[in-house]
């Protein structure tokens, strides 16, 4: 329930303080009348909001995963669409062919060497605002794979907006990682790739 704002004395008003001197600005007590009591509380009943909120709320009930992907932990990420998981409850039950037409990529696996140049090329075709998850220890920081043959976590070549540990994640994991980026996108944070590196 929202909670009732206090119009202030009619005295405090910059009216009064600028010497209007009128029947209620001369009464100091004087509280807001029934009519502006009344115009104060439309603003609650009638559920305003901005623009930037409603495109946020929007982009986070409809994110669309890019189909991609790499590893063991791949596995566990395509059972996120089964009905034990369902995120259809979240908008995001497509997973698009094509990164033209995903705004979401699910980093779930290793990431070899050979395959870096592959998935910053899918990366650079999907549409802005993009967001990216790095699913489980390897997509995070290589895990097990430290050698050369790996790329030593997925964030060397892409922005990483969510990474989510384990090894691998189970689907309820990711559905927590997925949770959360909803969360940073409802709360006006900008993807990773939007936000600058400090200056070292
Ligand atoms: S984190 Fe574990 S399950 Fe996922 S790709 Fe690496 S080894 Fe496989």
């Amino acid at each position: 329930m929202a909670l009732a704002r206090r119009l202030p004395l009619v005295s405090d008003r910059p009216a009064a303080k600028a010497g209007l001197r009128s029947e209620r600005t001369l009464w100091p007590d004087r509280g807001p009348g029934v009519f502006e009591q009344e115009l104060e509380s439309i603003e609650d009943a009638l559920m305003t909001t901005t623009v930037e909120k409603a495109v946020a709320w929007a982009q986070s009930g409809s994110m669309w995963p890019d189909t991609f992907g790499l590893a063991c932990c791949a596995i566990e990420m395509m059972s996120i669409v089964s009905a034990r998981y369902d995120i259809a409850r979240f908008g995001m039950e497509a997973f698009r062919s094509s990164p033209r037409q995903a705004d979401l990529l699910i980093v779930s696996g290793r990431v070899s060497q050979k395959m870096a140049a592959p998935l910053r090329e899918i990366y650079d075709q999907m549409l802005e605002p993009k967001w990216v998850i790095a699913m489980g220890a390897c997509a995070s920081s290589a895990g097990m794979f430290n050698n050369y043959a790996v790329l030593q976590g997925v964030d060397k070549i892409v922005p990483v907006d969510v990474y989510v540990p384990g090894c691998p994640p189970r689907p309820e994991a990711l559905m927590e990682g997925i949770i959360r980026l909803h969360e940073k996108v409802l709360a006006g944070v900008p993807p990773a790739y939007e936000i600058k590196e400090p200056a070292s």
